[in-house]
């Protein structure tokens, strides 16, 4: 069985778009989604009717979260929420109604889902390093976790107690490891490289894959300046930071 991997869609439809052509064209219908589909760009409502139809395992990420519903922004930044309270005005109660019925982990045949990390999915901890790998690994029950949250594209192995840690590429997962899986961003990759990225899980021959492709960056971008959102939501998206 062929999953693609999708992570922090963050309302970019042209770079979701883009994914799901290249998606379809290997032939590959289904899917996993590691959170916050929403946040930061100009296509909200797009993105989630989109992501919905694709009918994915998925997991809530703290955007997905924050526009659901009334809750404290204060652990976000400015740009952040700005963009969360005008995306909040966007969704009907449909769409904040699923953003809010979505798990913080879910498994799909022998892996596990989370946005974050592990350790209290709901604090919304990052994995940024073999040390915080190490907690979401003494706490996971599966052989797989697949995870987002970071933005950047990051496959961490861990056998007999050592870590070791890809920037994606093709992985053969071996037997007698564990991995924490990060596919990277599709809306908004923060490791200087504006591709959007997403990966493959080929659940039978034990293998992912994580690839980057190009996006129309600059509609992606104007779209983003005529809602009213930050500038800088839009100058990012061009340096993929
Ligand atoms: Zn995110």
């Amino acid at each position: 069985m062929k999953y693609a991997l999708l992570s922090d869609i963050h309302a970019n439809l042209e770079a979701l778009q883009a994914v799901l052509s290249e998606i379809s064209s290997r032939g590959i219908t289904d899917f996993i989604c590691l959170g916050d589909i929403v946040g930061y760009g100009a296509d909200p409502r797009a993105c989630l009717e989109t992501v919905r139809g694709l009918n994915p395992r998925i997991v809530q990420g703290n955007h997905d979260y924050a526009a659901a519903g009334p809750v404290d922004l204060s652990s976000f930044n400015k740009n952040a929420r700005l963009a969360l309270l005008w995306t909040r005005k966007q969704l009907d109660s449909a769409g904040r109604d699923f953003l809010k019925s979505l798990p913080l982990t879910a498994e799909v045949f022998g892996a596990t889902l989370v946005h974050s990390s592990l350790k209290d999915p709901g604090r919304w901890e990052y994995i940024l390093n073999p040390r915080d790998a190490r907690a979401s690994f003494d706490l996971l029950l599966n052989e797989i976790c697949f995870f987002g949250h970071s933005h950047r594209p990051r496959v961490y192995r861990e056998e007999e107690g050592e870590i070791t840690v890809e920037e994606g590429g093709r992985i053969e997962l071996r037997a007698g490891s564990r991995y924490l899986i990060n596919p990277g961003s599709v809306g908004q990759p923060r490791d200087r490289d504006p591709r959007a990225s997403f990966g493959v899980y080929d659940s039978a021959e034990k293998k992912v894959e994580i690839m980057r492709i190009e996006y129309p960056v600059e509609k992606a971008q104007e779209k983003i300046l005529r809602a009213g959102l930050p500038p800088f939501l839009a100058s990012r998206l061009a340096v993929g930071r």
